[in-house]
């Protein structure tokens, strides 16, 4: 399946939640999920009121994570599928497996307003793990990895606003973010209890385990 490509807010109001998907925006009053709750389309009101079964609500579930962290269906499925092969919690697995991504990293790190910005600079070349160029948004970082922005990047003035703004953002205990060196180094790998989104991961595992 090709990616969406269409307005992500209308993934927020399909699902009845905000899922982060614009960055600045999602956060100020022009936030249309703010004052419109209902799903988009002509009868989005409508459904809405209709009972939701227990299928429904794995599959809405499934569809938020992947859409709050812009994944296709099938690398959702492989994380997944490595997830249950761990030790542990399968649905915990899933979600600290995926935050572990670079893109989600860039993010987290405070260098890029939402995932699908972080998505496109990483895709672009324009950070490095560890010294080395990695253009995979899928990348998985390891504890101890440090993500910077290649030296070349920070002549571009789009890296230049971007690093002024990540002073702005709060960032998360597993990552430690150096202002001067412009890099974040993964502390500690990331954790179920990490993940800032409400997911009800159970959900998503019924959903696979069928
Ligand atoms: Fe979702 Fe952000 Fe659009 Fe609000 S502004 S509906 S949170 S993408």
């Amino acid at each position: 399946m090709a990616r969406y490509t269409g307005p992500v807010c209308r993934l927020c109001r399909r699902e009845g939640t905000k899922l982060f998907l614009k960055g600045d925006k999602c956060t100020s009053s022009k936030c249309p999920i703010s004052h419109r709750e209902s799903a988009p389309g002509q009868h989005g009101a409508a459904n809405a009121r209709k009972r939701v079964k227990e299928y429904g609500l794995q599959l809405r579930e499934k569809q938020k994570a992947k859409r709050y962290y812009g994944i296709l269906e099938k690398q959702f499925k492989n994380y997944f599928e490595k997830a249950d092969k761990k030790e542990g919690q399968t649905g915990e697995n899933l979600l600290a497996m995926i935050e572990r991504r670079l893109d989600n990293v860039v993010y987290r790190a405070g260098m890029a307003s939402s995932r699908a910005e972080a998505r496109q600079l990483v895709l672009h070349g324009h950070f490095t793990v560890n010294g080395k160029k990695v253009n995979i948004p899928s990348y998985l970082v390891k504890a101890g990895n440090v993500i910077s922005i290649r030296e070349k990047s920070l002549d571009s003035a789009k890296i230049k606003m971007l690093v002024e703004a990540i002073s702005d953002r709060s960032v998360p205990a597993w990552l430690d973010v150096n202002k001067d060196t412009v890099s974040a180094t993964v502390v500690a790998l990331p954790k179920r209890a990490d993940v800032e989104f409400p997911f009800e991961e159970h959900l998503i595992v019924e959903l696979y385990s069928k």
